[in-house]
């Protein structure tokens, strides 16, 4: 089992950046050079590693991919993204559309999935004449219908289904619960045929997505095979073949202690069986398959670096305090949903090879709430004042995650490695950001 260090040392080796002394320089840039120039803290994203994940998945599977934005919506991410030869996106709402559509997705590689879409993200979705909109309810079909009408074009519908199957995987259920996801199978055959009334709508298929962070392949794979079965009711309830089932995904990142990576192989091996047994019934003929993905794309291509501000000793322990914390990176430090505080894979950049302090170091962000803290036992190299700290496997739900807006810090700049060297994604605030768009009292 890695250590959270062998996870940092090994990511940093995958950055290209893994010295055996001295400062990390992914690609050969010395982090203080990119600090220097973009200014800290800031997020850095790997362009090759996010590449390479998206073919691997899709020769992997067998089927479709689509990027999931809200993962990581910067602008450049996507268009590495919309590189990849078919490589499709899944969004959220009218921004995620409009991102996906600027980094060069084509309309018929988008799916738009979500509950609470707006009569103007349903308007766009029509407009822009995207694949399919996942409705999530049957009052979502109705509202569909009448803006296709409206609008004069037909418009693709996929139907969000809420398995009536639970299905465990490690404490975590996939399908069988309540929530504003999706319709419930239940309803499934009256969604088909209310679609199938309304000539403006196309019925391209079903999607079901209802677990992130999967780590267990054998129960994935049995809500997959279940997936396939709802499919069939649902064409059985058509009286046609389907055109897409979205299978969702969820597949895990293991920031944490004590996980190790998702086996997509071991997945991917068992997910093309049941493909070779389902994909020749004639009632999914001509049917595309997807899995949407997000952080699994791109949580390991992102650091986010930020500077000691100040060290102090405090009872015995050493506290580093930094200029960036749960203001840019919430989810790093433990308060975006989760029950147990644990931290992510941290190096101290500045001193890779330094022996890491006994007890280990405690990371505590500006933010003054006791909450803002990336971990109270890091195992990183004695800090100094200056020193640049990285939080590894920051690629996914960093940036746009965040309460960027507290405390009124600048937000971090974004900042891409591609072909050995750095470009900036999107620049850095300043202090008086702040006072953007407010009206004084006259
Ligand atoms: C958030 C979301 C995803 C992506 O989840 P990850 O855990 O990042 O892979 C996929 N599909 C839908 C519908 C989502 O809401």
């Amino acid at each position: 089992m890695l250590t959270q260090t062998d996870k940092a040392q090994d990511l940093a080796e995958r950055f290209g950046g893994a010295t055996a002394d001295g400062e990390f320089t992914p690609q050969d840039v010395p982090i203080s050079q990119i600090a220097r120039e973009y200014g800290t803290p800031f997020y850095l994203y790997h362009g090759e590693m996010v590449s390479e994940r998206v073919r691997r998945v899709r020769e992997a599977l067998g089927t479709e991919v689509a990027y999931s934005v809200k993962a990581n919506p910067s602008l450049g991410v996507c268009q590495l993204i919309a590189r990849e030869h078919e490589a499709g996106a899944e969004v959220a709402s009218s921004g995620e559309l409009a991102v996906a559509l600027a980094a060069g997705f084509a309309p018929e590689e988008i799916v738009f999935a979500g509950p609470g879409k707006t009569e103007d993200e349903l308007r766009r979705s029509v407009k822009e004449g995207i694949f399919a909109v996942n409705v999530e309810s049957l009052g979502e079909i109705d509202r569909l219908a009448r803006i296709a009408d409206e609008e004069g074009r037909q418009m693709g519908v996929g139907l969000r289904v809420n398995p009536s199957a639970q299905l465990m995987g490690s404490g975590m259920r996939m399908g069988g619960t309540v929530g504003q996801f999706g319709m419930d199978q239940s309803e499934l055959e009256e969604a088909v045929r209310n679609t199938l009334t309304y000539p403006q709508l196309a019925l391209r298929g079903v999607h079901v997505y209802t677990a992130t962070q999967v780590f267990d392949v054998e129960p994935l794979l049995e809500h997959c095979r279940n997936i396939f079965e709802i499919a069939l009711e649902a064409a059985d309830y058509a009286g046609r073949p389907l055109e897409m089932i979205d299978f969702g995904g969820g597949f895990g990142v293991p920031y944490f202690e004590k996980v190790s990576e998702f086996d997509l192989d071991s997945f991917a091996e068992g997910f093309r069986g049941l493909l070779s047994t389902y994909r020749f019934d004639p009632r999914l003929e001509g049917c595309r398959f997807l899995f949407e993905l997000g952080r699994y794309l791109v949580a390991d291509a992102g650091l986010y670096v930020t500077r000691v501000v100040d060290v102090k000793r405090t009872r015995g322990k050493t506290f580093a305090v930094t200029d960036g914390g749960m203001n840019h990176h919430l989810t790093a430090t433990g308060n975006m949903g989760q029950v147990f505080r644990k931290a992510y894979p941290l190096l101290n950049l500045t001193r890779m090879s330094a022996l890491p302090e006994e007890e280990g170091v405690a990371v505590a962000g500006p933010c003054c709430t006791p909450l803002d803290m990336f971990g109270n036992n890091i195992p990183i190299a004695d800090p100094e004042v200056g020193d640049l700290i990285g939080v590894f496997y920051s690629g996914a739900y960093g940036y746009s995650a965040s309460n960027l807006g507290f405390l009124s810090h600048p937000k971090p700049a974004e900042i891409l490695l591609l072909d050995g060297g750095s470009r900036l994604l999107r620049a850095g605030g300043s202090p008086e950001d702040v006072l953007e768009g407010q009206k004084a009292l006259s």
